[in-house]
Parts: C-alpha cells; sequence; structure tokens
C-alpha cells in the first residue's frame, strides 16, 4: 500500500493525514510548497506508525493524527550543527563501539533509481547525511528514527565545507552509531567520497561503498540511446566543466579524438568556454552536443545542437543545473553522420 503524507507545523507539532492511495500530483507539490514556505521538511510519519491502534478505527481512506516528531529545516546551518550534535550525543556514553558508514550513490534524483542495497542501508541507518540533488523522497526509506542532516552545497549558499562533514562522519560513526553518506548519483563520480574515505580509513572506522546510477547513465537512458555505441563511440570520458576552466578545456579537448563521447558534469556555467574551445579547435561539424537537464526528474529537459548554437540553446529550452552535456565526435564528420 502507498501512503503519504500531509504535514503542517503547528506549535512544534505537524498533522499528518495518510492516505490510502498514491498521491496526486498537485498534492504532492502542496506538500513540498509547504515544506518550503515553512522551514519545515516534509514528514512521512503514517498514522498508522503514530498510533496503530486507532489507525484500524478510522475511515480507510483518510486518516488523521497529531505527531510528535518535529521535522526540522534542513538547510539551516544552526539546525545543521544541533542535529549533529544529537547524533553525536546520543550514543551511549561509556560504549565503546565503532559504528560504521555507507557511502551511498542514491542515482539522479528519482527515487526509484537507487539500488536495493542502498534502500537496505537506509532502512538500517542511525544518522544520514545527504546532498544537494537526493531525491528527498528517498529519505523515507529511513526509519522514522534516524536523524537526516542535510550538509549539501548549493552554489552561493551557506554549507559545511567538506572537512567538516568528513570530521562529522568520523565523530557520529566513530560513536556506535550506522551512518549514511547519501550522495547523488555514484558516490564515485565527481563526489568528493576520496576524502571522506581517507578520513574514515585513518580513523579506522568501517566503510562500504554503494554503487549509484550516475548522472551520464540516467542522462543516455532519457535520450534513449547509450553511453557506448560500437563502431560509433567506443571511448567514454566523464569529465566536469568546474575545473580551472582554460586549463580544463585544453586538457579535455585532446581526449576528444574520433569515436569519443565525453560526458561533462557541472558543465552549464562554463558552456561558453566550451562553445569557444570547439569552435576554435574546427570541430563544430565534428562534434554533436546534446544536453539533459535533470534527467529521470519530471522536469527533465533534453536539447540537441552544435558549438556555434550551444549557448542560445541553453537559453531558449529551458536547460539550467543540474545538466549532463554530451559531446560525441563520431569517426565521421556529424553532417556524414546524419546524411
Ligand atoms: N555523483 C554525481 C555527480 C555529482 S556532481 C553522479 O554520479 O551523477 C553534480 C553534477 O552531476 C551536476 O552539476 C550535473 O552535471 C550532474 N547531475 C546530477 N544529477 C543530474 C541529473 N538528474 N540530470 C543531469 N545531470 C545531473
Amino acid at each position: 500500500m502507498k501512503t503519504f503524507s500531509l504535514s503542517l507545523p503547528l506549535l512544534g507539532r505537524r498533522i499528518l493525514a495518510t492516505k490510502a492511495d498514491s498521491p496526486a500530483p498537485w498534492l504532492r507539490a502542496l506538500r513540498r510548497g509547504l515544506a518550503r514556505i515553512t522551514g519545515f521538511a516534509p514528514g512521512f510519519l503514517s498514522f498508522s506508525q503514530f498510533s496503530p491502534s486507532l489507525a484500524g478505527v478510522l475511515p480507510r481512506s483518510w486518516r488523521l493524527g497529531l505527531a510528535a516528531r518535529k521535522t526540522p529545516d534542513p538547510s539551516h546551518p544552526g539546525q545543521r550543527d544541533r542535529l549533529l550534535q544529537q547524533a553525536i550525543d546520543r550514543a551511549r556514553p561509556g560504549v565503546q563501539q565503532v559504528g560504521s558508514v555507507a557511502l551511498v550513490g542514491a542515482g539522479p534524483g528519482a527515487k526509484d533509481l537507487i539500488t536495493l542495497r542502498g534502500a537496505q542501508r537506509l532502512q538500517e541507518a542511525d544518522v544520514i547525511f545527504y546532498d544537494r540533488l537526493v531525491d528527498p523522497e528517498i529519505l523515507d526509506l529511513a526509519p522514522a528514527r534516524a536523524k537526516r542532516i542535510y550538509v549539501g552545497k548549493a552554489p552561493g549558499c551557506h554549507h559545511w565545507p567538506q572537512e567538516k562533514i568528513s570530521e562529522a562522519l568520523v565523530a557520529v560513526a566513530g560513536r556506535g552509531q550506522r551512518v549514511v553518506r547519501l550522495k547523488c548519483g555514484d558516490p564515485g563520480v565527481f563526489a568528493r567520497g576520496a576524502e571522506e574515505v581517507d578520513a574514515l580509513a585513518a580513523a579506522d572506522i568501517p566503510y562500504e561503498i554503494i554503487p549509484g546510477v550516475t548522472a551520464a547513465s540516467a542522462a543516455a537512458a532519457a535520450l534513449g540511446g547509450f553511453l557506448t555505441e560500437r563502431g560509433t563511440c567506443d571511448t567514454l570520458v566523464l569529465a566536469t566543466g568546474q575545473t580551472e576552466k582554460d586549463a580544463g578545456n585544453a586538457r579535455w579537448m585532446a581526449q576528444l579524438q574520433p569515436g569519443t563521447r565525453m560526458a561533462i558534469y557541472m558543465g552549464v556555467g562554463a558552456a561558453g568556454n566550451t562553445a569557444r574551445a570547439l569552435t576554435e579547435a574546427g570541430m563544430e561539424q565534428q562534434v554533436s552536443i546534446d544536453i539533459v537537464s535533470r534527467a529521470q526528474q519530471r522536469d527533465q529537459v533534453i536539447a540537441h545542437c552544435r558549438a556555434s548554437t550551444l549557448l542560445d540553446t541553453i537559453e531558449t529550452s529551458g536547460i539550467s543545473n543540474p545538466a549532463i552535456m554530451f559531446l560525441t565526435r563520431g569517426h565521421a564528420p556529424v553532417s556524414e553522420q546524419q546524411s
């Protein structure tokens, strides 16, 4: 049975409604909107969890109850520090027991694209540190008692520095808690996993890495195509648009040999540099560009262009971050491939 909750902050408590059928899209949007406006994250404590005995008495379609758990605003910096302290304090003092950390790939922002193993770790979690771009509904997989701590890095917003995230993982797991570090896509692709794993290894905390669907895979599937194609693309390069811009361009340009597809992450902001670099290298005719914004999400946008029309395409088609930009250089110029 699918359930959903509608929540409102009320004197530090929430009213929850649970319906037996899956929610209408407008209700889901309302719930998210309310959460955004009020600063309270949507809650997912169902009535039956709150009061199993009463839940059976109420009409099947709608059940209403008061829940005692207040859901914190995930992005408030003070709130994050407080949650972290609570997570550390919750371990029983004097218990010398080491917990563990699972670095879990949450996939590209659609809750049904997490792996079963990742979902299982969430179900077992005491504390979850999660990133921006993770579908918030994935957090529903964790038990209500699990602490959820938002450590995402939104451009221009206050966020925890990477060292603080690593320290927090060590501090919480070091007190015996089972920690999930939930990262968008795959934890091994442009996700700074190495820094976290180094800190855990240095503190002798057991960890595991659970792969996820990386954005390039999600975007290729959204395009109805494949990352590699026999005879056309036998080399796949994952690159980031966030390196030192010009040096980065020069480096990846050299790799864009015939038969190569390059998936550029975080590349929208540097699209002007990309277009210029392709044009200056005389690759306008060789390279086709496909962009997928918010791949596998409800508001996914797809666009196709060449270097000369890249900026216009981004401006007019509603492309924005997060997006993957594929540069594909086949064995023949684009014009010949299309004829
Ligand atoms: N670890 C992630 C990448 C994190 S870097 C992974 O494996 O996918 C963040 C970048 O990932 C974004 O700027 C964007 O380029 C890409 N990205 C993440 N989710 C995406 C999505 N749903 N659609 C398109 N690109 C996405």
